[in-house]
């Protein structure tokens, strides 16, 4: 992750200049605010702003006058009802601003979730940065023989070393173009607006996405998942680690019933009901597909 001096400055700042406020605070969030925390090799995920904590899922579920809080133990109660039962609402009061630097290919996957807010560094407006998205070469993998959406075995050392160089090299190139393309010496120099156009995608982008709490855990219930592809769900997990210290009772929550926990259908809760009764059920006798029937198992660990 690359900060310049004066970026840091700006943060260190920031930090340096607490102010009082009659705002509900969580210490946990408030430990993270401004500082970029690493991501993949140039990225990096920041909270610039955050609304409500634990207290305030309790306050919006009850309706309450003042802070609404009898006792820890019954709002953490509160929440996990409330998430258990998809009582969604109470957590949209609570909400995150995040600054992220991301590869232009992580964020294609990213925008995808609809329901926060967006504004992105203009490449119009900027230039933008050499800097682009290098795996490191044990993430260097070939296509998955299993699942047509992923990767399985890593590359070997000498393909791998091959992938990589190609990855500099062509990443290289296109940014020495783009530069001499908007370039002005001795010529009129393309628009940024068009130049940007031949950079490939994993060059780095960076955007301010503000979003509630509950699509949030949507979000990450989809991206921290292990079907998800490692280069956004590292991101993924940074925000879990962020959102755990900020709502430790919701986020706890959120672990247990949505990410560690299975849905299961109408056929697969009448064979585990056939199960626990001592019967021997196979894929032909559940009327499940064979699909269904391996995630089923896979659920039964
Ligand atoms: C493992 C994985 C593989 C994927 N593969 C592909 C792929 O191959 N191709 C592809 O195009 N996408 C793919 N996606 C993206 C996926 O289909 C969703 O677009 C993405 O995950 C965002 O989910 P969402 O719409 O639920 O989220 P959000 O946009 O955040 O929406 C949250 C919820 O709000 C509601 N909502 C939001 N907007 C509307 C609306 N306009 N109308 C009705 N309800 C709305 C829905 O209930 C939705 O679930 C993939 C996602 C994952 C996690």
């Amino acid at each position: 992750m690359t900060l310049t001096p004066e970026q840091q400055a700006e943060i260190d700042e920031l930090r340096a200049t607490p102010r009082p406020t009659l705002r509900a605070v969580s210490e946990g969030m408030e430990g993270h605010l401004y500082k970029a925390n690493p991501v993949l090799d140039h990225g990096f995920v920041r909270v610039i702003d955050y609304m409500g904590d634990d207290a305030a899922i309790c306050q919006a579920a009850r309706v309450s006058y003042g802070r609404g809080t009898k006792a820890v133990s019954n709002d953490e109660g509160l929440i996990r009802y409330l998430m258990r039962h998809w009582h969604s609402t109470p957590f949209e009061m609570c909400e995150v601003k995040l600054h992220v630097k991301l590869p232009v290919f992580v964020a294609r996957q990213w925008i995808r979730h609809r329901t926060a807010n967006v504004n992105e560094y203009s490449a119009r407006y900027s230039i933008l940065d050499r800097e682009f998205y290098i795996p490191e070469p044990e993430k260097l993998a070939a296509q998955s023989v299993t699942n047509n959406q992923g990767r399985g075995e890593a590359l070997g050392p000498e393909e791998g070393a091959r992938v990589l160089e190609w990855l500099k090299a062509d990443a290289a190139r296109a940014y020495d173009h783009y530069e001499a393309m908007i370039g002005q010496d001795g010529q009129q120099g393309l628009a940024r607006e068009l130049a940007r156009m031949n950079l490939p995608a994993n060059i780095y982008t960076q955007w301010y996405w503000k979003v509630d709490l509950h699509n949030l855990f949507h979000f990450l219930r989809l991206r921290a998942d292990a079907h998800a592809q490692y280069e956004i769900r590292v991101y993924a997990e940074e925000i879990c680690r962020l959102v755990k210290d900020w709502v430790p009772h919701a986020y706890a929550a959120f672990e247990d019933y949505r990410l560690g926990g299975a849905t299961l259908s109408g056929k697969a809760l009448e064979c585990l009901r056939r199960m626990l009764a001592g019967e021997a059920v196979t894929q032909e006798t559940s009327g499940m597909s064979k699909g269904e029937w391996r995630e089923f198992q896979a659920v039964l660990g």
